[in-house]
């Protein structure tokens, strides 16, 4: 395939990067930790993402009528790229645009488009996916937080885990099991849930890296009107897969912040480098150079994946292997950065106060869980592309109810 742009897509990369150059004091260049404090940070992010909202650079393939650009992915890869050669800080709203926008387009109601998906934009709100459970991660649609019809409204209880950006999110995609005694994947339903509504306790859980980026988030009564449902009650399981295709694309996707890092590396091997000892110079050069060569690997396979999607193909395995190479890559390019520091490599920060790399070093083993764990990309490797024989799953045809699991 051709690597190069096109004349068009070159033109309109050069308008992107001209947008970005005349808006670039407006756009908050911050870095997690260098904020006095969490909210701060949150409302800098947001006042970030505004802008660039208003530059028509968020939203890039979303439709006008919903604040979006009508674009194509090829556009929406060129702004991505843009935006980290520009070095922009990841988006606060990123799991709303990358995720539940996206299920809200596909399953929502005009009413429901027209009410969120212009706010979720320009971050006036910020979105959060309610999913994962204590007892349910890979296992997704084992979930167990309740949802019971009352009226014209359903009634959730129920408690979700490792919801990212919860504390400071207004509205969540919230998966529940609305009726046990159908097969586990049959019986759920998706929802719109306002984080602010009476019943959502949210308690923030504190990482290696000393952030609180995600959370556990309690449901007690919590009243949710139908009006809020996203697809039909028993549908949550065909709703959640939209969202789960559009987060293994998001996150293993090209141009993503995976190619800018291995970049970044190359930089701070050349500036850290000369300062090392000779034995600590030769253990360092064979890292930067494996780095390297998997975030090479990684942005061209990707590149694969996007021709795929640009030809209006649907990702299929290529994007699980996506997230496991990319994970791999981003591994080695954190070690390598913090093998450059040398003895500084022992602190949480090094003597000018820069933090880059021992947080890319606590963050990575994270990239390895969320979205789906190596092991379970593997087994969907296994399954789908070697033709393995699949895993046991002896749950899969049987009531809920009768799996032993019900609360
Ligand atoms: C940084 C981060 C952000 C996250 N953000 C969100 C969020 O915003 N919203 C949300 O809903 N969730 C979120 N999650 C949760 C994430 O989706 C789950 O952690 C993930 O799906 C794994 O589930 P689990 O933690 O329950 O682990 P488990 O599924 O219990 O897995 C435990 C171990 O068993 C292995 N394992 C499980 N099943 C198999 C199998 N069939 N074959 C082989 N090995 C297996 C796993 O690979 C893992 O090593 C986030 C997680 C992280 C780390």
């Amino acid at each position: 395939m051709d690597f190069d742009d096109t004349p068009e897509e070159a033109a309109y990369r050069a308008r992107v990067r001209a947008t970005l150059e005349e808006r670039d004091a407006d756009l908050l260049h911050v870095r997690p930790g260098q904020s006095a404090d969490a909210r701060r940070y949150e409302a800098e992010l947001r006042a970030t993402e505004r802008v660039l909202a208003e530059a028509g650079l968020v939203g890039v393939t979303w439709p006008r009528e919903y604040g979006g650009q009508g674009g194509t992915l090829v556009q929406q890869a060129i702004v991505a790229q843009e935006l980290a050669r520009a070095r922009v800080p990841t988006l606060v709203n990123h799991i709303g645009i990358g995720m539940c926008g996206p299920t809200v387009i596909a399953h929502g109601s005009d009413d429901q488009r027209q009410r969120y998906l212009a706010r979720l934009l320009r971050a006036d709100d910020v979105w959060c996916q309610l999913f994962s459970e204590p007892a349910s991660g890979s296992d997704l649609a084992a979930l167990r937080t309740s949802a019971v019809r009352d009226g014209e409204d359903w009634v959730v209880n129920g408690q979700k885990v490792w919801t990212t950006l919860a504390h400071v999110a207004d509205y969540g995609i919230l998966l529940t099991r609305t009726d046990p005694e159908r097969p586990k994947h049959a019986g759920l339903t998706m929802f719109v849930v306002d984080m602010h509504a009476p019943g959502v306790t949210v308690r923030p859980l504190r990482q290696m890296s000393g952030d609180a980026g995600f959370n556990e988030v309690f449901f007690d009564d919590v009243r949710i009107p139908d009006g809020e449902r996203l697809g039909e009650p028993g549908e949550g399981w065909r709703v959640a897969l939209t969202t789960l295709m559009n987060e293994r694309v998001a996150i293993g996707g090209a141009g993503s912040d995976i190619g800018q890092s291995a970049e970044a590396l190359a930089a701070h091997a050349r500036d850290r480098l000369p300062a090392l000892g000779a034995e600590q110079q030769v253990l360092a050069r064979q890292a930067v150079g494996r780095a390297l060569v998997a975030s090479l690997a990684t942005r061209y396979t990707g590149y694969r994946r996007f021709t795929t999607l640009s030809q209006g193909g649907v990702p299929g395995p290529e994007a699980s292997a996506g997230k496991l190479g990319g994970t791999a890559a981003a591994r080695l390019v954190a070690d390598a950065g913090v093998r450059l520091l040398g003895d500084e490599a022992v602190l949480g920060a090094t003597a000018d106060g820069d933090e880059t790399w021992q947080r890319a070093q606590a963050y990575v083993p994270g990239v390895a869980i969320a979205g789906g764990t190596d092991q379970v990309l593997r087994n969907i490797l296994g399954e789908r592309v070697l033709g393995l024989p699949p895993e046991p799953r002896t749950d899969k045809a049987a009531p809920f109810s009768s799996s032993g699991a019900r609360r």
